[in-house]
């Protein structure tokens, strides 16, 4: 049997830890709902602050980080982590603002194909934002927003996915990860499969970008939307990014505003819209530079890590958490798929007792997250979590158990969970 520490030891990643803020002796296992802060996330903040105090307008094209091409320039560093082309991805809006986008843009109902697929599970967010926009076409989402269902309230079955994607079916819009149980579907054969039936295939990258690589150009996904503050570690309330196949691109966007307009013709004030080329074009107003800063410098880091090598370790660290868990605590039923190529970065136990358990957690130390009714969710962030880290969290969670610790708590969530 090879050891925590011996992990640790031959952990490659190990020293990245150092970059990140955290409390003295906590273990942070909440990265998957707000990444910590890093030193060159800070570092590039305060950068971005120094622009303004030091040029004012002139930020927009002076200084080490110019405004004016910020979004742009960081939009071709983020594709390699969700494999596209640069002038597919574009840092802006949010996971919610950027659905909205890509639904105006893409989801052209006709009267024989005018259903918007989604699952059962889905966060309700991106429900909120499919049903408005079925509504804003003078639909029903009662009619027009379909939801693929789960046997066992947690994951879905590629079976189920393949049942639903029928020939009235416009779009379909899925996670890659589902962020209670941590299933991740496979990207490719579901896209595929829809194209197989002239469906668009959109993701919310929300629970898998940071945790692993991505080929969405490859797999020939026709949009997806993520956000930065989760494993990216961006803040809160970081810019979000959206990614549009090069096979659309002739399309204006749904959304117009003067930042979609081509760079060179923005400033000509005309009323008649130059839409850019690539991405660029589904950015609406002034991009929120303070909430891109910090994007900055995590993206050092991630160029430094490799994603490849963040995905092998996160593997291994849940890996290790769960044989742990089932070993020592047999009464957190573990609903995360057993399978490496089905699981993204965090496990997820279900208790009936689970806001109380998670309460306790967090008063010896162990910041998890609570996701109603029942599921706790542990996420191992490759990043600035260690295998002894692991160790140290099912100690605390068998005494948290044994000695029955939870009781001490109401079993309620609190505001945030
Ligand atoms: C975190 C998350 C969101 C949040 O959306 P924002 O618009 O960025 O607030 C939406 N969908 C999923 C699946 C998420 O995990």
């Amino acid at each position: 049997m090879v050891t925590a520490k011996q992990l640790d030891e031959q952990d490659g990643l190990r020293d990245f830890k150092n970059e990140f803020y955290m409390e003295e002796g906590q273990i942070y296992m909440d990265g998957n709902s707000l990444g910590l802060m890093s030193k060159r996330a800070e570092g590039k903040l305060l950068s971005l602050m120094d622009s303004w105090k030091n040029f004012g307008i002139d930020g927009w094209t002076e200084g080490d980080n110019p405004w004016f091409t910020l979004a742009e320039e960081m939009s071709s560093r983020i594709a390699p982590f969700v494999g596209a082309q640069a002038n597919e991805v574009m840092v802006t809006g949010s996971i919610t603002s950027n659905i909205h986008q890509m639904l105006s843009t893409l989801f052209q109902p006709t009267p024989e194909r005018s259903v918007v697929l989604v699952d059962e599970l889905n966060f309700p967010s991106d429900i909120y934002a499919v049903e408005s926009h079925i509504r804003l076409r003078g639909l029903d989402p009662a009619m027009a927003m379909r939801k693929i269902k789960s046997r066992d309230g947690y994951t879905l079955e590629f079976e189920d996915i393949l049942e639903q994607l029928t020939e009235d079916v416009a779009v379909v819009l899925l996670p890659s990860v589902l962020y209670r149980s941590g299933q991740l579907l496979n990207i490719r054969e579901i896209t595929g499969a829809a194209h197989d039936k002239g469906i668009l295939v959109g993701f919310d990258l929300a629970h898998s970008i940071g945790a692993m690589p991505h080929h969405l150009h490859e797999d020939g996904v026709d949009f997806a939307v993520w956000c930065h503050y989760k494993y990216m570690n961006s803040g809160p309330g970081g810019t979000g990014g959206l990614y549009i196949h090069e096979r659309h691109h002739h399309l204006l966007p749904g959304n117009a505003g003067w930042f979609g307009s081509d760079k060179a013709k923005q400033f000509d004030m005309d009323h008649h819209f130059t839409k850019a080329e690539g991405a660029g074009a589904y950015q609406i107003g002034t991009p929120n530079i303070f909430s891109m800063a910090p994007l900055l410098g995590s993206i050092e880091i991630f160029e430094a890590a490799g994603i490849e090598n963040v995905r092998e370790k996160s593997l291994k660290l849940t890996s290790l958490l769960r044989s742990r868990l089932v070993n020592e605590l047999p009464e957190l039923t573990d609903v995360t798929p057993q399978q490496d190529e089905e699981r993204g970065g965090h496990i997820a136990l279900s208790h009936q007792e689970a806001a109380r358990i998670c309460k306790a957690l967090k008063d010896k130390g162990v910041v998890p997250d609570f996701r109603a009714p029942n599921i706790i969710r542990l996420a191992p962030v490759a990043l600035y979590t260690s295998f002894d880290d692991v160790e140290r969290t099912i100690e605390i969670l068998k005494a948290i158990m044994d000695e029955e610790l939870f009781k001490n708590y109401t079993n309620e969530r609190n505001v945030v969970a």
